[in-house]
């Protein structure tokens, strides 16, 4: 009831945000005060295992509890975010609560590992190795615990100074994983050159399963392609019965998407399997 209830809060305040003309500048200004007030919140989406059915990680995934305009998905506000450079200490909040909730998590599931997304603009930082370390640090999280998700997009430009960043964070046992592969201009060069764990292959190829014979070779190629560079492979926007079906055949390890769970809290993730039981 809970949820049903916060997913018509969710639309009434997209429709209200459309509607009431709030100037750029003041929900800058809010977004800037939004970090400080405490008014942004994670949600965490379970990450299935496929051949065990058992949740072995989450994605965090921020919202922003608005004072007047009520709960704000990302779109709302991280393309603002980005321009501003209020990304980073977004971000930076990000990071902490996730490594905060993975600690917690991980004393009923000991290999439990949290996923954060990762603006661009932290490659080209030289403290983003401190965030990281600082956050995992404090929160007596193990690093390997730890994935940063970061797009095909934001890596593409990657200069030698990025990568030498992520293979330090590799070092420490930071897991790396390529976002919504698939969607950007990858060539296999640089997946060569990027110390990745993991590629997420991308929701608009896992809903076209089962209609588009493309769709179902991209799907199977990517995992194929994961399984050579030894990197885990994770199927996004699983929603139906049929693309879980599809993508189990194809041999992809990992599942994330409403038919396994919606995004909610951390703790709801306890003993939930996921598959065999409709999301
Ligand atoms: P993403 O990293 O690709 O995250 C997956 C998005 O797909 C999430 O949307 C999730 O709720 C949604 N999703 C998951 N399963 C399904 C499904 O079965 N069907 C459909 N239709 N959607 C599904 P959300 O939470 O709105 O986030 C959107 C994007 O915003 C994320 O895409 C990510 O790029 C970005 N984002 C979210 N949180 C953060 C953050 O803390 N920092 C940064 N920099 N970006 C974030
Ligand atoms: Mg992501
Ligand atoms: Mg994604
Ligand atoms: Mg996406």
């Amino acid at each position: 009831a809970a949820k049903a209830a916060g997913k018509s809060a969710y639309r009434t305040c997209t429709s209200t945000l459309r509607e009431s003309a709030v100037s750029r500048a003041e929900l800058i200004a809010e977004l800037r005060r939004a970090v400080d007030e405490n008014q942004l919140c994670l949600e965490f989406q379970p990450i299935v295992d496929l051949a065990t059915g058992t949740v072995g990680s989450a994605e965090a995934l921020v919202r922003w509890r608005h004072p007047r305009l009520g709960m704000l998905p990302p779109a709302r506000f991280l393309p603002l975010a980005e321009e501003t450079g209020l990304i980073l200490p977004i971000d930076r909040w990000v990071i902490h609560e996730a490594c905060r909730a993975a600690a917690a998590w991980r004393g009923r599931a000991p290999q439990a590992t949290v996923a954060v997304n990762i603006a661009a603009a932290h490659l080209h930082r030289s403290d983003l190795i401190a965030t990281v370390t600082d956050a995992t640090a404090r929160a007596g999280l193990a690093p390997g615990a730890l994935t940063l998700e970061l797009t095909e997009s934001a890596l593409i430009e990657g200069s030698e100074v990025v990568l030498d960043r992520l293979r330090q964070l590799r070092e420490l046992g930071i897991r790396i994983a390529i976002d919504d592969f698939g969607t950007g201009y990858s060539s296999l060069s640089y997946l060569h050159r990027i110390p990745a764990t993991e590629l997420k292959i991308d929701r608009s190829f896992v809903t076209r399963l089962g209609e588009d014979d493309r769709a179902y070779a991209t799907v199977e190629m990517v995992t194929r392609l994961a399984g050579a560079f030894d990197l885990a492979v994770v199927a996004e926007g699983v929603e139906t019965e049929r693309q879980h079906t599809a993508v189990a055949a194809i041999g992809c390890a990992h599942g994330q998407g409403y038919r396994y769970g919606r995004p909610g809290e951390l703790p709801d993730l306890r003993g939930r399997t996921g598959v065999g039981s409709p999301a």
